[in-house]
């Protein structure tokens, strides 16, 4: 059988190996100062305030916390996204309120959103699908016109810029992931991005149980034991090893970056030459693509799809199955989602990482045209 070729991977250079081992060296394996040069070389290059968490999932929860948002509120978010977004939503006790898509680039749709709104919407959580950030601008007009929080959800756009200015450089609240196989990785990591200094100063205090200030005794090497504890908080702070690893990734950002965009302008370039298809047209050179999806008009049975194309050697993905079709948020759905039952059943990705070669991509698209005849 043809070498593997996976649906997406770390990819890890020796810079990041080395980092992780002086950080073992020096025995503080904990928040640190690891974790406070990572803060900062990611506030240098958002310029705004940022706070390190330990996943995507824990950034999204401390911002929509901090916004106030629980128990009898609403958030307005895609279904097609990560569980991760609605879980953080219900995690606050606020309910997760899914939205239609546009056909075009999957990203929340704003006329369709509006017909979600209730007395009880306190905010929105747009998912920049793919790296993709659809029209941002009109995404602010409509939470400003309707009274919204925004907190983006920003797991697959680290690097994307908008209008000349880079995702999380502008706008309410901004959360990364840097999960094992987003744009950069710390292990398993992720952070939140905004000028609201109340945000911040809270958010700081949440991931460390509540505790406040301790953040600051961490990064000098101590720690509180004469504290006051105000609101619920969690153990979401980073390690050192995970911030280590970060800062390693963020300095090989440029050429990661240059490595996904060239894939996918690879991949649209092959996939120009046929018609079974579909591609989703994307700006690679002001996008940082995390995934790559693409549209199968024809296709009859994705399982048996992707079966056949893992005995080719192909491993392939879903994003994503709706979040208004489980078990546990299906009740949240009120009105029908045409763009996203019609479309989610006709979506595939395929194979995107760092180190993917020219020639796995022709294999890729050779492979999935031949299946599909
Ligand atoms: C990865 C991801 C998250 C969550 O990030 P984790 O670091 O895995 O918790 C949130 N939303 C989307 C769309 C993601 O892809």
């Amino acid at each position: 059988m043809k070498k593997l070729i996976r649906l997406s991977k770390s990819c890890i250079s020796n810079l990041e190996k080395k980092a992780v081992e002086r950080v073992l060296s020096k025995e503080h394996l904990g928040m640190g100062d690891e974790v406070q040069v990572f803060e900062k070389k990611l506030k240098k290059m958002l310029n705004r305030p940022v706070v390190c968490v330990n996943s995507g999932t824990a950034a999204l929860h401390l911002a929509l916390q901090a916004c106030g948002i629980g128990a009898g509120d609403e958030v307005l978010v895609p279904s097609i996204t990560y569980v991760s977004s609605f879980q953080s939503i219900s995690a606050t006790g606020a309910k997760a309120i899914p939205c239609d898509v546009n056909e075009n680039n999957l990203i929340i749709n704003l006329k369709d959103s509006e017909k979600r709104l209730t007395k009880k919407t306190k905010a929105i959580m747009p998912v920049h699908f793919s790296g993709s950030v659809g029209e941002l601008d009109e995404l602010y007009k409509f939470a400003k016109k309707n009274n919204l929080r925004v907190i983006e959800d920003a797991a697959h756009a680290f690097g994307t810029t908008y209008k000349k200015k880079v995702i999380g450089s502008f706008g309410d609240i901004t959360c990364f992931s840097f999960d094992g196989i987003k744009n950069i990785t710390s292990g398993e990591g992720g952070c939140l991005v905004t000028n609201d200094k109340k945000i911040i100063q809270s958010s700081k205090d949440a991931r460390l149980l509540g505790v406040i200030n301790d953040t600051e005794k961490r990064f000098s090497a101590q720690r509180s034991w004469d504290f006051d504890v105000k609101r619920q908080g969690w153990r979401y702070h980073m390690s050192n090893i995970n911030a280590a690893i970060g800062i390693a990734q963020l300095k090989r950002f440029k050429l990661l970056t240059k490595q996904r965009q060239n894939s996918c302008k690879y991949y649209d370039s092959l996939f120009k030459k046929q018609n079974k298809i579909m591609i989703f047209k994307r700006n690679y050179d002001l996008e940082v693509p995390h995934i790559y999806v693409v549209k199968i008009n024809k296709m009859k049975n994705r399982n048996n799809l992707r079966k056949k194309l893992i005995k080719l050697g192909i491993q392939t993905g879903v994003h994503y199955f709706p979040n208004h079709k489980l078990s546990k948020y299906k009740l949240n759905t009120r009105k029908k989602l045409k763009v996203t039952d019609k479309i989610y059943k006709k979506l595939l990705t395929l194979p995107l990482h760092p180190d993917i070669s020219k020639n796995d991509i022709k294999r890729v698209v050779n492979s999935l045209s031949k299946v599909l005849l």
